[in-house]
């Protein structure tokens, strides 16, 4: 989320110069997008996603409300605010228009000063919606996806992975003798320590579609959708390498004399009819072993050796 970029307001109208007057009103603070009739201004909103769009009613293709409609018919608009203009003024008009899920609706011939009121108080309802949302799927500390996130996105993904055949890998990570660490150099360096590692994994996934989440406590999730358990498993070891290499002092650590973390992971084998559930278990069995073989190192479900250099 950037706040400084300028929030884009699409204004689709069939008349010039009202076009002309709602741009040069809102050109100085918010990026403008034109559309002179109903179809423009669907392939406009699906293309460039606004944050809001001004709405005529009256045009003469297709109306706002059918462009209303079918913004909400697609899932990229689906949730976009919709502020009409319309020359219709009949309180029937106007409640049709609300009820159809506009956000709000403004009588022509329209007040500069009150449109560019309510166009900021709706974009501002948008900003802090966003912000809301935001919040709901990143865990605090770390800034990864939470775990409500990877829950939602886990179940896409397996279902898309089950629906086209292609692999999906899962791992789960955990910080090795984090208990010591806290206790021999507080937990305010956990903290630190804890950020840095998922730090480490948020640059490990480099597919749009990999999700590095925060699990619980000191354990991460790793989901990685089109990517087999060779290719997984490098990334897991790479990643692996690099917590080692933060090379944080841990004294009392049963693997190392550095902050070290073990890694469990599986693939999900699409000629099997596997569970979700039974990926994620998968992946914390080989999460156990990696630290009944002495941690730092990485286990992979069908993979023969474990991925060290520790030992
Ligand atoms: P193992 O190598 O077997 O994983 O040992 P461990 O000590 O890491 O495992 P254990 O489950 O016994 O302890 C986990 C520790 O992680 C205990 C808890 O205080 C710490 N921890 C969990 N979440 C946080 C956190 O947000 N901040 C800090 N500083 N510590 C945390
Ligand atoms: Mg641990
Ligand atoms: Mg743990």
């Amino acid at each position: 989320m950037t706040p400084a970029e300028p929030q884009k307001v699409l204004v689709a109208d069939d008349d010039p110069v009202n076009r002309d007057v709602l741009c040069e009103l809102l050109q100085p603070e918010y990026t403008v997008l034109l559309a002179k009739n109903g179809a423009q201004a669907v392939e406009r909103a699906t293309r460039h996603v606004p944050d809001l769009v001004l709405l005529d009613v009256m045009m003469p293709d297709m109306s706002g409300f059918e462009v209303l409609r079918r913004l909400r018919a697609t899932p990229q608009t689906e949730h976009v605010s919709v502020i009409f203009i319309s020359g219709l003024d009949r309180p029937e008009d106007e409640a049709a228009g609300l009820k159809m899920g506009a956000s709000d609706y403004i009588a022509k011939p329209f007040n500069a000063t009150v449109v560019l009121a309510r166009v900021a108080l709706h974009l501002q309802l948008v900003r802090q919606r966003r912000l809301l949302e935001h919040l709901a799927h990143v865990d605090g500390l770390t800034e990864l996806a939470n775990r409500r996130r990877f829950d939602d996105v886990y179940d896409l993904e397996w279902q898309r992975a089950r629906r086209s055949g292609r692999p999906l890998s899962l791992a789960l990570l955990d910080i090795d003798s984090f208990k010591q660490f806290n206790d021999l150099y507080g937990h305010p360096a956990g903290d630190r320590a804890l950020r840095a590692v998922a730090r480490v994994a948020g640059t490990h996934m480099r597919r749009p579609a990999d999700l590095a989440a925060r699990y619980g406590g000191e354990e991460l999730v790793l989901l990685m959708p089109e990517t087999d358990a060779v290719q997984a498993l490098q990334i897991a070891q790479a990643l692996r390498q690099a917590v080692a290499e933060l090379m944080i002092a841990h004294a009392g650590s049963a693997a190392a004399s550095c902050i070290t973390v073990s890694i469990g992971g599986a693939s999900l084998d699409p000629a099997q009819a596997e569970s979700s559930a039974a990926l994620f278990e998968a992946a914390d069995v080989q999460l156990y072993r990696a630290k009944q073989g002495g941690r730092n190192r990485v286990m992979w479900r069908g993979a023969q050796e474990a991925l060290t250099d520790a030992g």
